[in-house]
């Protein structure tokens, strides 16, 4: 039996997930869009916890939907803000969306709705402490183990708690209520290399080890989010995609 760590979904005005883990101190995954920050604020407070006692702030990705409130909660706690190494220039507010589009990266569904895109690229930055490479483990929670899966954007990635098998996914695995799907094509830098990574998820986690996900969007999955996953990968092989 592995003990399921107290894991607190908060339902961001912006539709993204956030979550607050308890262990001795508070980690945060994503952290919604910025007037998401009093909703967190007050969740943290009604578990009987202190907002400064956010330590360690991980983000999936740098969209304004997840990375919202990362610099005002790095402000208040001091947390240590991690996120992969892809996406930091991002997140920093050094690179903006719009140039991985001209270096003919993005996809072309985010071309055709520049507006909506340009939406998504105003984060308020926020410095990151750890540039995370895929594989690297967060020594927090007995061990948090990243995994780099590209393609929504450059640096998307999911954090997997192994001692609870806890897998949060961030966009890069989105669950639609009725089944697990990858993100909108209008939001993704790259269709084809999101659905690769996933499959490569899936692999990961074809002999068990998983208890929950908990998606960047939509319910956490706590029944059978093995055979789910692995549901979605044969779709993507099929299909070729979700
Ligand atoms: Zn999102
Ligand atoms: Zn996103």
């Amino acid at each position: 039996m592995k003990s399921i760590p107290p894991v607190h979904k908060v339902k961001g005005y912006g539709t993204g997930n956030m979550y607050i883990v308890e262990g001795e101190e508070l980690v945060l995954v994503d952290t919604g869009v910025p007037r998401d920050y009093r909703l967190l604020v007050d969740r943290i407070k009604s578990l009987g916890r202190s907002p400064v006692e956010v330590g360690h702030i991980l983000l999936t990705h740098f969209h304004v939907d997840h990375a919202g409130c990362a610099d005002a909660f790095r402000r208040l706690s001091h947390a240590k803000v991690y996120a992969h190494k892809d996406d930091v220039p991002f997140i920093e507010g050094k690179e903006r969306i719009e140039s991985i589009h001209k270096k003919g990266v993005l996809g072309r569904a985010a071309s055709l709705v520049p507006n909506t895109a340009h939406k998504y690229t105003r984060v308020p930055s926020v410095e990151v402490d750890e540039p995370l490479e895929d594989g690297d483990v967060i020594p927090v929670l007995h061990g948090i183990k990243v995994m780099h899966t590209p393609g929504h954007t450059p640096g998307s990635a999911c954090f997997y708690l192994e001692e609870y098998g806890v897998l949060f996914t961030g966009d890069a695995i989105i669950n639609s209520y009725h089944f697990l799907t990858l993100p909108t094509v209008g939001f993704s830098n790259d269709f084809d290399e999101a659905a690769r990574s996933v499959c490569r998820v899936a692999d990961i986690f074809e002999d068990g080890g998983l208890w929950l996900i908990c998606p960047g969007h939509g319910p956490i999955v706590e029944q059978d989010p093995r055979e789910k996953l692995l549901r979605l990968r044969g779709r993507i092989m099929r299909k070729g995609r979700a």
